[in-house]
């Protein structure tokens, strides 16, 4: 039997919009086929992890200020995730999570806080606070070979910028910066999106492309993963989706 070793990182202080739902959602869908999935939690003042032990990290978002109450606190776990990163480890980051991993993120105030820098890209806040990007958005993305539009919410002030390979190209809703063409940050072992929802309840080919890379990363005998019936989840996106897009 295959087993997914998760770590859910500053659960008690990144947590928006339902997004610890992510993990729930991750466990069902392993449940279904089989997969055991055990999530541990880290957050300020934990023992430090060995993040390379584990075959998810997962960071949810936040306001700015639960992001520059951890700040320090993530700065001293830098090089335990990059190395976790470099050696295969999946990142899935949401919103506050995903900005940190980039160089900085600055808030409206002007407040700096430090990312890891594992990506090139930054984040600045828009300065006016009535003016971020709210609302549901829906994304042109491609999982597995196949084009998938999928769905989720977004609230953020932050713009950001210098997205070398992003998640998917934008159909309704602001993505990155206002008005962009792009959402999040994507590369073999990484998601980064501003999609909130929770996200895998919304989008199961996310949840799965995830769960595969996972059980399949240390092994030469790679498995597919069993079909679920996804027809109520699909549906149920279809409705958004039919909403946003007048057709
Ligand atoms: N505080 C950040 C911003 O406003 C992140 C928000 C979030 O995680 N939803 O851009």
């Amino acid at each position: 039997m295959s087993k997914l070793k998760v770590l859910h990182m500053y659960a008690d202080m990144l947590d928006l919009y339902g997004d610890s739902g992510n993990m729930e959602i991750l466990e069902y869908r392993c449940k279904m086929r089989g997969i055991e999935c055990d999530v541990e939690k880290y957050s300020i003042d934990s023992k430090m992890p060995d993040f390379s032990s584990y075959d998810l990290i997962y960071i949810g978002g936040g306001a700015d200020l639960e992001q520059q109450h951890i700040s320090t606190d993530l700065q001293k776990c830098r090089k335990g995730i990059e190395s976790a990163y470099k050696k295969g480890v999946f990142l899935f980051l949401i919103c506050g999570g995903y900005q940190l991993m980039g160089k900085y993120y600055k808030d409206a105030d002007g407040n700096k806080i430090k990312g890891l820098g594992l990506f090139d890209y930054y984040t600045v806040a828009e300065p006016d606070r009535r003016k971020r990007c709210i609302g549901n958005i829906i994304i042109r993305t491609d999982f597995m070979g196949k084009s998938v539009d999928i769905v989720g919410f977004e609230n953020h002030g932050g713009q950001t910028k210098g997205v070398k390979t992003p998640l998917g190209d934008v159909l309704c809703g602001h993505g990155n910066c206002t008005k962009s063409q792009h959402e999040g940050y994507f590369e073999k072992n990484v998601i980064a999106t501003y999609m909130h929802g929770p996200c895998l309840a919304k989008n199961p080919e996310i949840s799965d492309y995830i769960i595969e890379y996972c059980i399949n990363r240390n092994t030469e005998n790679k498995v597919k993963l069993l079909k679920l019936d996804d027809t109520l989840e699909k549906q149920c996106r279809q409705v958004m989706i039919d909403r946003l897009i007048k057709k």
